[in-house]
């Protein structure tokens, strides 16, 4: 057989893999990436294009959210300024009017100046300032922008960056001066519970957490757990968490630092830790990587369809024939993912599949992704990263609506990706195993005592 060839015109498994392709470099490109992949997900969940499909969720990237639901949501390292409504620093100024002005639809700052009768010339005084033109030259709706005016004339401004800088403009005479300031953030550890009886976002809710800690609970686990095909009625999670304040205000969620997932009976834990090299990753309490070579769902939440069943009825061809792999139904357009890292060694039309994408892995394994509508943006030969959008779902080929078909081959062998097991991540560095324990012992504790939906403040720190 001709491992050569670039297309293969029946899905075999290539030949023994390439040496560069064993190497473990899926967490090379950094921490979380997963994570990021789930928290860029929009929580749209009211966006759902068939709702009666909607079991579990519907992703919509982030960058589709509007501004104002960003802003609602207080995503807490979105770079949005307009994240909380949190109190905007106000120089001091003994004269004056404080005034906080929200960026609409269609907006400039010329039109919120008009609006807010305030001195256009004073504007562009202000965008006279190196740091004013900077950030100032872009608003999106929701952001928001402090001034203390007297009349007409402008004070002071002042817009948050992040959540920890912000910029702040006096006026000097007839001119602004333009200066950053750090503002100070406390974090909050908090703790939550939950138990799943329809869906892991209504639980999220109940126990008062917000989606995006919910998509970084379900990335923590992603190499565990299948969260689109294997959550059920009765699952449960507990999560300790850092929350980020100002003011007496809580601005949004931080990091989830443990994390317990009961799955099904069985129990998944997660300690987050930063090492002294500055790498910051999730393990087990016994100093595991909770990452693998391989996520166990390659696209994000949708409702199941069917599962890994070698005795189904085909549905289209209407015939008992062995499926090989596992169907994930989701709208068309919802983005696969690369299951690992890999090389592209098939990307065109493959009969019955449509449009198929295989990725060859290391150790002998392939995956392959069917009835895709289109696919991403990379070549035949192109090397792909765990969590890389390799194409979106669709219905080509023999397929009854639009799903994933995703199939699993350990040395050419059909394997449920679902259960089968998989090659681990480096463990924690064994000279950091004691400072480890320490921090996962105490997070753990924390973890027994299934904190409550209340929040259960035992410690502030300022950051
Ligand atoms: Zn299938």
């Amino acid at each position: 057989m001709s491992n050569q060839r670039r297309t293969i015109p029946d899905y075999k498994p290539m030949g023994p893999p390439r040496p560069s392709a064993s190497r473990v470099p899926w967490f090379v490109a950094g921490v979380g990436i997963p994570l990021l992949a789930f928290a860029l997900i929009g929580p749209q969940k009211e966006a759902d294009p068939e709702p009666e499909q909607a079991a579990i969720a519907i992703e919509e990237p982030a960058a589709q959210a509007s501004a104002e639901q960003a802003s609602s949501r207080a995503p807490a390292e979105s770079a949005a300024p307009a994240i909380a409504a949190a109190k905007l620093p106000v120089a001091e100024n003994p004269a004056g009017t404080d005034l906080v002005m929200t960026i609409r639809r269609g907006d400039s700052l010329d039109r919120l100046f008009s609006r807010n009768d305030l001195s256009r010339a004073d504007l562009a005084a202000i965008m006279q300032t190196e740091l004013g033109r900077k950030h100032l030259r872009l608003v999106r709706p929701g952001d928001e922008i402090a001034v203390r005016h007297d009349g007409e004339q402008v004070l002071s401004l002042s817009r948050d960056l992040n959540l920890t800088q912000a910029l702040q403009i006096q006026r000097a005479g007839d001119d602004f001066n333009a200066q950053l300031i750090d503002r100070e953030l406390e974090r909050r550890i908090a703790g939550a519970s939950g138990e799943i009886s329809s869906s892991l976002f209504l639980a999220a809710a109940d126990a008062g957490i917000s989606d995006r800690t919910i998509m970084n609970l379900a990335g923590i686990f992603a190499w565990d757990v299948d969260f689109v095909l294997d959550i059920r009625t009765g699952d449960e999670f507990q999560i300790i968490y850092d929350e980020l304040w100002r003011d007496g205000e809580r601005l949004g969620d931080g990091e989830i630092l443990a994390a317990e997932f009961i799955n099904q009976g069985q129990s998944f834990r997660a300690i987050r830790f930063e090492d002294p090299e500055g790498r910051v990753d999730y393990y087990t309490p016994d100093g595991l990587s909770v990452r693998k070579a391989f996520v166990r769902a390659p696209l994000s939440f949708s409702r199941i369809s069917s599962n890994f069943n070698p005795k189904r009825r085909h549905p289209k061809l209407n015939t008992i024939r062995a499926h090989k792999g596992v169907d994930y139904a989701a709208p068309t357009g919802t983005p696969v993912k690369a299951a690992g890292d890999g090389k592209v060694i098939h990307r065109g039309v493959k009969g019955g599949y449509g449009k198929t994408v295989i990725l060859q892995h290391g150790g002998n394994i392939t995956t392959l992704y069917a009835h895709m509508s289109r696919y991403g943006n990379f070549r035949n030969g192109s090397r792909v990263r765990q969590g890389q959008i390799i194409g979106y779902v669709g219905s080509t080929g023999l397929a009854t609506g639009p799903h994933l078909h995703y199939e699993y081959r350990s040395n050419g062998v059909h394997r449920n990706p679902r259960t089968v097991k998989l090659p681990e991540a480096d463990p924690i560095n064994p000279e950091y195993l004691p400072e480890f324990r320490a921090i996962a012992s105490d997070l753990l504790e924390q973890l027994e005592t299934r904190p409550s939906l209340a929040v259960a403040q035992v410690d502030v720190t300022k950051i």
